[in-house]
């Protein structure tokens, strides 16, 4: 059964088209990447799932619920604020640059949301969050502010933060990218081990060993649309497509 789908959208910046007709279904547990060169869309088209951009044509379903259509005439018509902020509760997202809290300690910095967003007592976030805190492997970082932390360690933390939602997807936007290489492990074994939990993840990213490994499915897209996907077998060991093949020469 399909959990996400996202059906022929378009996004435009002013006259430009930065999304033209981009499809992709998904089932829970699957684990796909997104490649390709910057300026082709795919942080776009993850911000348009995750309800930081809206579509200019398309759908956007998540299990029965229509987070957005568009009719014959090509009026795109959202779901009211309730239904779409229900929506959005099932999805966590990690960014590149880890936007923590510099004022809050680690712990405050994951129990924030939950509190905030989920009216839930700290009695009740606490085990959570630790939990969450160990699973990363900072739990005895937890009363550090953020600015005593890698840059490993602070998107490990906003990986922790993002699961205390108890999210039913998670999107990565290059997690990795603003990281000293050195640090990038660490980051991306903490999401693997996400993989083996069964997480359902979307993942843009830079790291083409670490998206072969992870995933069930990789897209490489370019100027707004898909140019191909497959199995990172299919992708990365006989690409059909030229454009492909050659950006991923240039990566590997
Ligand atoms: P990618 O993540 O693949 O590097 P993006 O989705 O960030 O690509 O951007 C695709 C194109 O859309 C780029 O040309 C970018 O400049 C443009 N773009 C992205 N966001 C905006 C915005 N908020 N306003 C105007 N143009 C944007
Ligand atoms: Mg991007």
């Amino acid at each position: 059964m399909t959990f996400i789908s996202m059906q022929h959208i378009e996004k435009r910046f002013g006259d430009q088209e930065v999304l033209k007709d981009v499809s992709l279904e998904m089932k829970r547990g699957e684990i796909v990447s997104i490649i390709g060169p910057s300026g082709s869309g795919k942080s776009t088209f993850l911000r348009c799932l995750g309800q930081l951009e809206t579509i200019d044509g398309g759908t956007i379903t998540v299990d029965e619920d229509v987070l957005a259509s568009t009719d014959a005439q090509g009026i795109v018509t959202y779901a009211d604020k309730s239904k779409a902020h229900d929506i959005l509760l099932r999805m966590g997202m990690v960014f590149q640059s880890f936007n923590l809290f510099p004022h809050m300690t680690v712990l405050e910095n994951i129990m924030v949301a939950p509190r905030m967003v989920k009216g839930m007592k700290d009695k009740d976030i606490l085990p959570i969050a630790e939990r969450l805190l160990t699973k990363v492997g900072l739990w005895e970082k937890r009363y550090g502010y953020p600015s005593q932390l890698s840059g490993g360690q602070k998107q490990r933390v906003a990986i922790a933060r993002a699961l205390t939602m108890d999210p039913e997807i998670l999107l990565f936007d290059e997690p990795t990218s603003a990281l000293d290489p050195e640090l990038t492990g660490e980051v991306l074994k903490t999401i693997k081990g996400l993989a083996e939990d069964h997480m359902t993840m979307i993942i843009v990213t830079h790291e083409m060993n670490f998206a072969r490994d992870v995933s069930d499915r990789v897209i490489f897209m370019a100027d707004g649309i898909i140019q191909e996907e497959g199995t990172p077998e299919q992708i990365y060991g006989n690409p059909t497509s030229p454009r492909t093949r050659a950006f991923l020469e240039s990566m590997l």
